[in-house]
């Protein structure tokens, strides 16, 4: 399993494509990926993104980091690539997507509490874990909210996603934590952010806290 971030991924990708009408010139320059203008024939005209492994053109360059500054970065979901429907493109059947855009609300219309917990939990949820990081590595609890445990294969899976999750150099500490929640959704509180995902037989909801000293990651598993 490998974990993606939706849409940085996609744009990666589309960009490999796109830089290969450089050599080192392009006679038909291909088009700015966050604002659908040609960028400049000359790659080194170009600009590097701060959010993506793309070049965009010098106007976008520019406007990043006018909007660095402001700290109020232009969303990867509102550039014009991705507007035009990139998201659909280059989706392989291995790679699983963390993303800012939940797509199964309906999980969480039907809650129940579970024994002695004071707050109800979606009927579907299976497990959750509870992780936070004190400055070296992480520290993980798993809550259970069924009264049965799952299956073994389903447990391989939540296991899988899990392991791979915490592989991902963006997991590497609260910090890396933080750039990650560039991409995600934001809440209320600014410190507080949502990612969401999914698997075979699960929905996964990534609630992300970047407080520290307090608990910084929830990842709530939902059965399919
Ligand atoms: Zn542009």
């Amino acid at each position: 399993m490998r974990i993606k971030i939706h849409p940085k991924a996609q744009l990666e990708s589309a960009w490999k494509k796109d830089k290969t009408q450089y050599t080192p010139e392009a006679i038909q320059p291909p088009l700015c990926l966050r604002c659908g203008q040609p960028l400049h024939c000359s790659l080194s005209h170009n600009a590097l993104s701060r959010h993506a492994d793309v070049m965009v053109c010098s106007s976008c360059g520019m406007d990043e980091a006018l909007r660095d500054a402001q700290g109020q970065p232009l969303p990867l979901l509102e550039w014009q690539a991705v507007k035009n429907g990139l998201q659909e493109m280059n989706i392989k059947g291995n790679d699983t997507f963390l993303t800012s855009l939940c797509t199964f609300s309906e999980v969480f219309e039907d809650s129940k509490r579970i024994g002695n917990s004071a707050q109800a939990h979606p009927v579907k949820e299976v497990v959750y874990s509870r992780s936070d990081y004190d400055g070296c590595k992480w520290w993980s609890t798993w809550f259970d909210c069924q009264k049965e445990r799952p299956s073994q294969a389903l447990c391989q899976e939540i296991d899988q996603f899990q392991t791979t999750l915490f592989q991902m150099p963006e997991m590497k500490t609260l910090d890396t934590m933080r750039q990650l929640c560039r991409f995600a959704q934001p809440t209320s509180s600014d410190s507080e952010f949502n990612l969401y995902s999914e698997t075979e037989h699960f929905f996964i909801w990534l609630r992300l806290i970047t407080r520290f000293r307090d608990y910084n990651l929830y990842v709530h598993y939902y059965l399919k």
